[in-house]
């Protein structure tokens, strides 16, 4: 049994009142102090792990005043706020020890679009592809880009002054902003815009908190300037944090704006941006060049730069070898059709645009004819021989034309860079050298003594990089729970600081500073006073995010890199055996991919519809990981925990369930967050460190219940499997007893499980048993021609005549369909954390499955979800050497088969349009997009719409704590797709999702076979 942890009482008294106060003052959004809450917001992408005493979620302008105001009294001059977007820093810069200020939560919204001017207003909380997913339909976009686009935010990017691929032609971030809105440490509110001379002349000379500061800063930029273009390094990344360099911009304005940019929320709380736009290119094409070495590539950039291109970018063979074995290689395996790829060790990426086809040809032209000089063999590696490559190194080129070719590509090589943080072993690719920039004509010399410096130390690492604009991306791998490893880690980054500045260049080309502030002083040189001037001006108390950038005075210190709590430090602290049991959670690393905006992606529902860090993975995974820690720290090892509990413990667990509320255990807030999951398995495969939440939750819920008593709900979900055979004798009863008013009161209020479905009239009876004497009856000639349909509860039971469609369907085909005996899958008991049930379950269908397929007959599922299930959880449940069971998705035996459906005639060309379930949409991408292929051989045309998950995830939108978030997760992602279509062209794989949409939308939409089976020369009817 796991023990009672007490959650941190660390709270220090002056937040404690701050915090009250806050709420007296009529802040209106939410205001956090618990542990679950803190834990969430301790960490970045970075290596450090700072608790905060508080978290705040403001909703407008007006609860910033009010929290600025509030700290700005005498009372809490000693209280640090700590502004913060999307989380993805990667050098600490949102880390605090004070409050929190989350902005991405609620304020979030474009507020206006002014398409013929050509700008936007934002409230800076916006992610930055939700904003160009706003603009999209004006043929205008936000041009700074950045990899971590479907999560920072608006006010991040200004914050860091973020940029990244295309910095060349589109610039940095600052080069967009037009206008903020920023409130000061005192709740003065400060409009900062580009000054003309006139207006200049008049701020100048006046008096308010807002001239002053412009006064100063003007003063700093005009007394300084032979300084400033001295130390300013002439790169296209400039040095930001504080931009002294663009007080006065290129027209001769002054723009506080430019300052502000990069400020790291140092100056201010911004909470309004006016942004520039500019019109979405027309075209795009992509040149893919391929090097014998990634040096090569590197050198090489230079030379393909003359060919005006809008970008270059370069990716080691490491990067790309990771995104190989991602599921996002099949989207762009055409450009690498054919070739050797373990001869490709580096490509440079170069994107032309253009509005008109002639000139994007020219463009690609003028690259290929520069190309054509210098490749041993063109555009195929597949016979490339290292005596024979030239002296380019360049070994081939392919063209990838068309915006959607391009953002493919574009997407790879997104994901590879969160790809790079993932490695085996516990020595894990970590960021704090990881964005230098020097001249791109330096670049490669630079990289060859970086890599001799890490080298060195004999650390595995994948680089990357803007070369263009001279920016090279790199994480050394390394255990930071391992002191020794982390000492390195600093000696790394002083001995990079260094060579940075031998070549002219920058520690921080694009993330900016954060506790790597450090090095300001270096940098900055003589210039460093004038930076913490301005920071004096702008927060006299020092409470905005201190420590970083700049300090008010010299008698107050910076932070120093190895002065901050790192996560290693904390995760020393959790024993071996705990670490190694919750191996799926704890190597999370932060980067945040899973707050991942879009609602057609699958990860995460349960973030997307609450908008609550804690119900991301990456809070899961932060509040297991504090929660292992806890339990260590009192020698607990969870494997142990979970065998030692018995039946006996119940009378204890129920005198401890009675007074749950008073009692006071993180283990609750734990469960809280895994309550919250619909374990869709999203994480666990788009998260690039894969970690897996459904996994660790269901290891957690177990382990909670040592504890604690379940709750009846979970015995009614978990035993329905076994139930239903019963039920189904009676089912008239069955669905009276459902549908009576009392009955499902009670279900929603004591059992907490509404909306339960009912069972289908009419049963199986027509489709024949798999039994092992029919099976051995049949003759090789027979088995070749027979198909077994492994049945799951819920069509079976509840969706009857899909499974009677897909008989009628395969016998169409000229096969012989029988039905697997019925077994209970065990996915509503893993999902429960019903562990040693789902053991037992999975061993035994494992068992029946193995002897009808060793007689040679393919199994097909009919759900997605639990067809998956042999392929994920099984695995982990069988004896060791015991395969788990293969079985097809349908869709999967029908192309394997689709010579025997092109037989069948089909009425023709109906035009569908399918929503897959989220399961396929994340693991099985490949096999999704088989049901366009299948419909074009059966004569009918099939659009496959990418959609997020519909909420439902099995019997989670049955759970009455869970209902409203599912039908909220079912807005964002499935009702404009739904509401625009017909019932009759809407077709759904998955179980779940059809139930969803009849409940959200009252349609009954179909599985594509049933659509397929309608239209067969001699069909059934398939409404039964
Ligand atoms: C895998 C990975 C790839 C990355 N690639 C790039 C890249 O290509 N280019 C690039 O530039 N960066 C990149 N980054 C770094 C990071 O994504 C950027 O710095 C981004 O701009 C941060 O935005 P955010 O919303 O996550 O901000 P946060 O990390 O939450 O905050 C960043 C800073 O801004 C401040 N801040 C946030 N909002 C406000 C506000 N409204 N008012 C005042 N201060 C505020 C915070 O206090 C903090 O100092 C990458 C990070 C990761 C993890
Ligand atoms: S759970 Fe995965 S995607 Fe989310 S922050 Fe952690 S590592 Fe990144
Ligand atoms: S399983 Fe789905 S809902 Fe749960 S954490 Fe992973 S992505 Fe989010």
């Amino acid at each position: 049994m796991i023990p009672k942890l007490a959650p941190f009482h660390d709270l220090e008294q002056l937040y404690v009142t701050f915090l009250q106060e806050l709420a007296q003052r009529g802040f209106k959004g939410e205001i956090k102090s618990d542990f679950s809450n803190r834990v969430a917001l301790s960490t970045d992408n970075s290596i450090y792990q700072v608790l905060p005493q508080g978290v705040v979620y403001p909703t407008s302008k007006d609860d910033l005043v009010t929290l600025a105001k509030l700290a700005g009294e005498d009372t809490f001059k000693d209280v640090v706020i700590t502004p913060r977007g999307g989380g993805t820093g990667t050098n600490g810069q949102s880390l605090t020890d004070g409050v929190v200020v989350d902005i991405s939560r609620h304020m979030n919204k474009v507020l206006e679009i002014n398409a013929e001017e050509r700008w936007v207003r934002v409230q800076t909380g916006v992610v930055k592809d939700q904003l160009n997913a706003a603009l999209k339909p004006f043929n205008l976009f936000f041009a700074p880009d950045l990899s971590t686009s479907n999560r920072a935010t608006i006010g991040g990017m200004i914050n860091t002054d973020a940029s990244g691929q295309g910095s060349c032609v589109y610039g940095k971030t600052r080069d967009h902003v037009l206008e903020l809105e920023t409130v000061l440490s005192d709740g003065t509110l400060l409009s900062t815009r580009a000054l003309e001379p006139e207006e200049r002349s008049a701020v100048l000379a006046g008096d308010s908190r807002s001239d002053q500061l412009h006064a100063l800063v003007d003063d700093i930029f005009v007394s300084n300037q032979a300084l400033i273009d001295e130390v300013f390094p002439p790169l296209n990344r400039c040095m930001t944090g504080y931009d002294l360099a663009h007080i006065h911009d290129q027209e001769g304005r002054l723009n506080l704006n430019n300052v502000l940019c990069g400020s790291e929320g140092t100056l201010g709380l911004i909470a309004e941006a006016k942004l520039n736009v500019l019109p979405i290119p027309r075209l795009s094409a992509l040149v893919l060049v391929k090097y014998a070495d990634f040096n090569s590539s590197l050198r090489d950039a230079t030379e393909l730069m003359r060919a005006n291109p809008t970008s270059v970018e370069t990716i080691d063979s490491k990067v790309l070898g990771l995104a190989m074995q991602d599921f996002i290689w099949h989207q762009v395996e055409e450009f690498f059709a054919g070739e050797n790829t373990d001869a490709v060790r580096g490509i440079n990426l170069v994107e032309f645009t253009a509005e008109d086809e002639t000139s994007l040809q020219q463009k690609i032209d003028g690259l290929t004819a520069l190309l054509e000089t210098g490749i041993a063999h063109q555009g195929n590696t597949t016979d490339f021989n290292a005596d024979t490559f030239t002296p380019s190194g360049r070994l081939g080129y392919s063209i990838a034309l068309g915006r959607d070719a391009v953002n493919r590509i574009w997407t790879m090589r997104k994901r590879a860079v969160g790809l790079l943080g993932n490695a085996p072993g516990e020595a894990r690719p970590i960021p704090f050298v990881e964005d230098t920039a020097v001249p791109p004509e330096n670049l490669a010399d630079f990289i060859l003594e970086f890599r001799e410096i890490l080298d060195s130390y004999q650390l595995q690492y994948g680089m990357f990089g803007h070369v263009d604009a001279g920016v090279l991306h790199v994480r050394p791998a390394l255990d930071m729970k391992d002191p020794k490893q982390e000492d390195i880690a600093w000696e790394i980054s002083d001995r990079i600081a260094d060579l940075c500045h031998q070549y002219g260049g920058l520690l921080w080309g694009e993330h900016g500073k954060g506790v790597r502030s450090e090095y300001a002083p270096k940098f900055f040189g003589a210039l460093y006073p004038q930076l913490q001037k301005i920071k004096a001006a702008f927060d006299p108390h020092n409470q905005l995010n201190p420590g970083k950038i700049a300090t008010p005075s010299a008698e107050i210190e910076l932070l120093k890199i190895d002065g901050v709590p790192t996560r290693g430090q904390h995760d020393r602290q959790v024993s071996q055996a705990a670490w190694n049991s919750f191996s799926d959670a704890v190597y999370c690393n932060g980067n945040g991919a899973c707050y991942n905006w879009n609602p057609a992606d699958a990860m995460c529902p349960s973030y997307k519809g609450t908008r609550d860090r804690i119900h991301s993975p990456k809070g899961r995974a932060s509040l297991v990981r504090s929660w292992l820690k806890m339990l260590s720290d009192q020698e607990v090892d969870p494997d142990q925990a979970l065998k030692s509990s018995s039946i006996l413990q119940t009378p204890g667990k129920f005198l401890r369930s009675l007074n749950k509320k008073r009692n006071d255990d993180f283990s609750h807030q734990v469960y809280d967050a895994m309550a919250g999951c619909l374990s869709c398995k999203a994480c666990a495969s788009q998260c690039p460190i894969k970690v897996d939440v459904p996994e660790f939750r269901a290891k957690f819920i177990a382990l909670y219940h040592t504890r604690y008593l379940r709750p009846l709900k979970d015995y009614l979900v978990g035993t329905l499997e076994f139930v239903l055979p019963w039920c189904a004798k009676v089912p008239a009863l069955y669905n009276g007893v459902m549908s009576a008013r009392l009955v499902k009161t009670v279900l929603e209020k004591w059992v907490g499980f509404v909306d339960g479905p009912l069972l289908s009239k009419n049963r199986l009876h027509n489709i024949p048993i798999a039994s092992a004497r029919r099976i051995n009856k049949l003759s090789p000639e027979q088995r070749q021609k027979t198909v077994v349909i492994v049945q799951d509860a819920f069509t079976s039971y509840f969706e009857a005549p899909l499974v009677q469609d897909l008989a009628e369907l395969i016998r169409t085909m000229g096969f012989t369909p029988l039905l697997a005996p019925y077994k209970a899958n065990g996915k509503p008991l893993h999902v429960h954390g019903f562990l040693k049930g789902f053991q037992r379950v999975a061993q035994r269908n494992t068992r029946m499955l193995h002897s009808i397929a060793q007689a040679g007959l393919p199994l097909v599922g009919v759900d997605p979800s639990m067809t998956h299930t042999y392929r994920m959880e099984y695995k982990k449940f069988l004896p060791e050497g015991t395969e788990a069971p293969q079985v097809q998705l349908i869709q999967e035996w029908l192309a394997d088969n689709i010579e025997a459906l092109k037989h069948v005639q089909f009425r023709g060309g109906q035009r569908f349009t399918l929503l897959p379930h989220c399961i396929e949409q994340s693991h099985a991408t490949k096999a999704r997009d088989l049901w366009a292929d299948i419909f074009t051989a059966a004569g009918q045309q099939l659009d496959t719409q990418s959609l997020g998950c519909c909420g439902m995830s099995g019997t989670y939108g049955h759970e009455a704590r869970n209902r409203d978030t599912s039908r909220k997760i079912y807005q964002l992602s499935w009702h404009n797709s739904v509401d625009a279509h017909e019932a009759d062209e809407l077709l759904a794989t998955g179980y779940s999702c059809r139930s969803q949409v009849k409940r959200e939308a009252q349609k009954h939409i179909r599985h594509p076979l049933q659509a397929l089976l309608s239209l067969a020369a001699h069909n059934v009817d398939s409404s039964r």
